[in-house]
């Protein structure tokens, strides 16, 4: 680990300020960020702590949620409010990492951390193009079980690793930005890019820019919803797919349905076609795997990671099951 300036900010206005006198990397439960800098993977100039900002969970006036984002993962899976009106979001928070990291992780961390490929984090025997641009990718015909099968490029096959923004995206989240040119929202299904031809581009954010909410809109499919979620081993392990789903059914038709899976894309990736696929149909689970094959046919696999079509087509459709209160 090389040697870095550390500064802890008590707001955002005072984060910001910090950051525009000596650009570095904004630092919340550190629970990635110090793993990279501990490998040489990152090397900030400097630490802007804002893992000490004011992180509260309180209702928006349109009746929403508004999760500030220096809440510990923990804090906010056991939050009452996310617990009924959003369970898919507990349920994915609590998927993710251990008790002792969601005690430490924060939701803006969570949302930039980054890729668990293992070539990127060998920094001495490894090609990466998002680690060293231009240096090749030894993912793509190498060990590749965990890589994408949608959004892919020549470049760059990884996964975006976190559990909780696959419940955001299917949720239509929010993030909420502050940043030297003033505060915007952006999607979360807008904030992290495809590789294309610059994988180490990840997100949409400006140099400078603090993530410091996230906010959500209550709805039927948003109550009745789950998050389950596939992997080698029960707990401590990261997503080989995983779903979000939320599901809405009245008079015997579906209403209102949102799917998002995680493990097969750089980004949360938004079912939109199996969705599609969905609205106004019967709940049945014939209906619900034709949905996921309708989705899945755009899949483009690997060697070492076809099985992941079989894997998501069968949890979409278990998940829509449970949700409609069906025969799995
Ligand atoms: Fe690097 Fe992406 Fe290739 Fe992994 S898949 S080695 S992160 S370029």
């Amino acid at each position: 680990m090389r040697p870095f300036d550390y500064r802890c900010a008590t707001s955002p206005t005072e984060a910001l300020s910090i950051a525009g006198a000596q650009p570095g990397r904004y630092l919340g439960g550190g629970t990635n960020l110090v793993d990279l800098m501990r490998q040489n993977i990152d090397a900030p100039a400097a630490l802007i702590d804002v893992s000490r900002l004011p992180g509260i969970i309180e209702d928006t006036p349109t009746g929403g949620l508004s999760i500030g984002a220096s809440v510990r993962n923990s804090v906010a899976a056991a939050h009452p409010s996310v617990r009924s009106r959003f369970p898919m979001l507990s349920r994915a928070l609590l998927a993710g990492a251990s008790a002792q990291i969601r005690n430490m992780a924060t939701i803006g961390g969570n949302i930039l951390q980054r890729t668990r490929c293992p070539y990127f984090f060998d920094a001495t025997g490894s090609r990466c193009n998002k680690r060293e641009p231009g240096s090749g990718c030894d993912a793509i015909g190498g060990f590749n079980r965990y890589h994408a099968i949608f959004g892919a490029s020549e470049h760059c096959i990884a996964t975006h690793p976190s559990d909780m923004c696959v419940a955001l995206a299917a949720l239509n989240a929010t993030v909420q930005v502050a940043g030297p040119g003033g505060e915007r929202d952006v999607p979360l299904l807008d904030l992290h890019r495809l590789p294309g031809d610059r994988p180490d581009i990840e997100t949409i954010l400006q140099p400078g820019e603090l993530i410091t909410a996230i906010a959500l809109s209550p709805s039927a499919a948003a109550a009745n919803s789950t998050y389950r979620k596939v992997r080698d081993r029960s707990s401590y392990a990261f997503a080989l797919i995983s779903v979000a789903a939320g599901l809405e059914v009245a008079a015997g038709r579906i209403v209102d349905v949102t799917i998002a899976l995680g493990g097969v894309a750089a980004k949360p990736w938004r079912a939109l076609r199996a969705e599609q696929n969905l609205r106004g149909a019967a709940p049945t689970k014939e209906r619900f795997l034709a949905a996921a094959d309708a989705e899945l046919a755009a899949a483009k696999t690997l060697d070492g990671n076809a099985f992941k079509v079989e894997f998501a087509r069968r949890t979409v459709a278990a998940v829509l099951c449970e949700l409609a209160g069906v025969e799995p």
